[in-house]
């Protein structure tokens, strides 16, 4: 990935849709935010079960990420490990970098200036964007998202909802917990015997791999899918539930130009 310094942020981007002129997105990393100790940094989560930052230092971070990014809204939802997808329009709710939109795993939007965020400790974000229709979608996935196939779901949101057809969709997997650390010791019941071709060493899953094969057969092309191959709980610059257990969130943001 791409790393770039803006505004005292530490940014990471896909080289491939880092070239689009109509899709502005980015990976957060801890860097440049003012939340202290466990969450020290640009922590982005709220909620109980995202840690117990000071929700002003989290509002803070929300605004600097959304200035930075040039964002008319930065949204996101409750989410939950589940596969609801809901489409954003352009108006903006009230005091919105406080709240979630909705209790959902996944982000879609048409209007320009949206910025849908995906917050994140491990799990993967998904970024789905057609450049032709002008559509961009953002997805939550975690191990139940990929035994669920929320990317597979994710593109036939845009398909029923936006026309968008699967082979010009373009793909980022974003930063997330690697083959190297994605143990699974319960994975006979976790993630079932369909999950076993992508056991590289004993309890060890390629989630990465499950993506991209997910993703390819709800017909994405395999050239069109970057995934960003770096590991939350082995680099330290990223927030990881895993390495800390008690920790913020990082976030992957896509918004259409
Ligand atoms: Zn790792």
């Amino acid at each position: 990935m791409l790393r770039q310094e803006e505004n005292g942020l530490k940014l990471l981007r896909f080289a491939g849709l880092a070239g689009e002129p109509g899709l502005n997105h980015a990976v957060t990393t801890r860097q440049g935010g003012v939340s202290q100790g466990a969450y020290a940094g640009l922590n982005l989560g709220f909620r109980a079960g995202e840690g117990g930052d000071e929700p002003a230092a989290v509002r803070a971070n929300l605004g600097k990420v959304r200035e930075t990014l040039g964002l008319t809204r930065l949204v996101f939802a409750h989410q939950v490990h589940g596969t609801e997808i809901v489409s954003v329009n352009g108006q903006a709710g009230p005091d919105e970098e406080a709240q979630a939109i909705a209790q959902a795993d996944g982000l879609a939007t048409d209007q320009p200036g949206v910025g849908l965020l995906i917050k994140q400790a491990d799990c993967q974000a998904v970024i789905l964007y057609a450049p032709a229709k002008g559509v961009v979608a953002n997805l939550h996935v975690g191990w139940r998202g990929n035994v669920a196939d929320m990317p597979g779901k994710g593109v036939a949101f845009l398909a029923e909802r936006y026309g968008v057809e699967p082979r010009e969709i373009k793909a980022g997997v974003s930063p997330s917990l690697g083959p190297c650390c994605a143990e699974f010791v319960n994975h006979a019941s976790e993630l079932g015997p369909v999950f076993l071709p992508y056991q590289i060493r004993p309890d060890h899953f390629d989630l990465w791999q499950v993506t991209v094969d997910q993703l390819c057969a709800a017909g994405v092309p395999l050239g069109q899918i970057e995934v960003s191959g770096l590991c939350t709980r082995c680099a330290a610059m990223f927030y990881s539930y895993r390495r800390e257990g008690v920790t913020g969130r990082f976030g992957t943001v896509a918004a259409l130009v």
